[in-house]
């Protein structure tokens, strides 16, 4: 039979850095499967809200999470680049709490057992799902402004979605586009009242398209137009642009575990914050793959802290009560 490991980690952002770092401070037997260091902010040129560094780029961030976690040879092991699959309970002692051995399944072929496991996949970007989306991604179709936006200099550039992250957007492309129009599906903007204000008083904001629904990316080689309906008058106009920002928000990575655990009806993992819990015994998450509604690094980092702990506390308690797995 494979190796079982108390705790298996799925992730390697903020999140499944400090779970992993926790869990070997407490002695236990550790996989850490993950696809990379670093999480969504690795693409950012200058964090500045990470405690203790006033600036410090994604990359670098990234960096030391990979460094301090293999400072724990001996606890963690590392699986990456792998991607889990899959988790599935199996052989679960029926009593107070339904504890059970967790298989995860990984792309590469992997199949392996825990005794725990921790959440911590994160999300990843909303698609529009209109035609031209897929064929012009990365030949004017983009979904970071923080990465891509000098790409842009001297370029038309539709940002789609008005919410904060489509404002930043917006405030990141200023420097490098020649104008920028906003589409926004609702009736009204719903970022920030003061970034709001700002933006609209730059020249280079074109338009405010409302009640937009955008239904396709039109282009040859690389984008050339947007078509959008709009919402009220059923009337259907194309903007004539060089490049779209994507910034419809994002989605959970929780597909390997819909199956398991209770997700929200955007399918993010429902947790009991105070413990990290998730509806099924002896799996625990934190980060941007739950329902917590702030998506922060150092929040990632410390949930996921809190996970490593409820871990360990329910590990306490399964070797007493002796489960099948155990
Ligand atoms: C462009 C950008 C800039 C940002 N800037 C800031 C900032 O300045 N300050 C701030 O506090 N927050 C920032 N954020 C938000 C912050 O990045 C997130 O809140 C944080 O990264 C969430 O951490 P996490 O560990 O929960 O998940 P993630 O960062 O999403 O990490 C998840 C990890 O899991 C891996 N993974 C995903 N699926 C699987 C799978 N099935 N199997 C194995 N591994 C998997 C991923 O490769 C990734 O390494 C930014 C976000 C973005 C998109």
């Amino acid at each position: 039979m494979a190796a079982v490991y108390d705790v298996i980690i799925i992730g390697g952002g903020p999140a499944g850095s400090a779970a992993a770092v926790y869990a070997a401070r407490k002695q236990l037997k550790t996989l850490l499967i993950t696809e990379s260091f670093g999480g969504q902010s690795i693409v950012s040129d200058d964090i500045q809200n990470w405690i203790g560094e006033p600036h410090i780029s994604g990359f670098e961030l990234a960096k030391k999470f990979e460094a301090h976690v293999r400072a724990y040879p001996e606890q963690v092991a590392i699986a990456m680049p792998e991607r889990a699959v899959k988790v599935r309970a199996e052989r679960c002692a029926i009593g107070e709490e339904r504890m059970c051995d967790f298989e995860v399944d990984t792309d590469k072929g992997g199949a392996y057992v825990g005794k725990t496991v921790i959440l911590v996949a994160g999300a990843r970007r909303r698609k529009l799902g209109v035609a031209g989306e897929e064929k012009f991604e990365g030949k004017g179709v983009a979904y970071c402004s923080t990465c891509d936006a000098p790409l842009f200099s001297g370029k038309r550039v539709a940002v789609v979605g008005g919410g904060n992250a489509g404002l930043e957007a917006v405030q990141d492309l200023f420097p490098y586009a020649s104008e920028v129009t906003i589409v926004e599906y609702g009736e009204a903007l719903k970022g920030d009242t003061v970034t709001l204000e700002e933006i609209k008083k730059n020249p280079k904001l074109k338009e405010i398209a409302l009640n937009a629904q955008t239904l396709e990316v039109m282009g040859d080689k690389t984008v050339s137009g947007l078509k959008y309906k709009d919402r009220k008058t059923g009337e259907e106009k194309l903007l004539e642009i060089d490049g779209v920002f994507v910034e419809i928000g994002s989605v959970s990575n929780s597909e390997m575990v819909k199956d398991l655990v209770a997700l929200d009806k955007y399918g993010q993992v429902v947790i009991d914050s105070k413990h990290a819990s998730t509806s099924h015994a002896g799996i625990f998450a934190a980060g941007d793959i739950t329902d917590d509604p702030y998506k922060q690094n150092n929040i990632s980092a410390g949930d996921a802290v809190k996970a490593a702990l409820a871990a360990y506390a329910y590990l306490q308690k399964r070797e007493k009560v002796s489960p099948a797995a155990a």
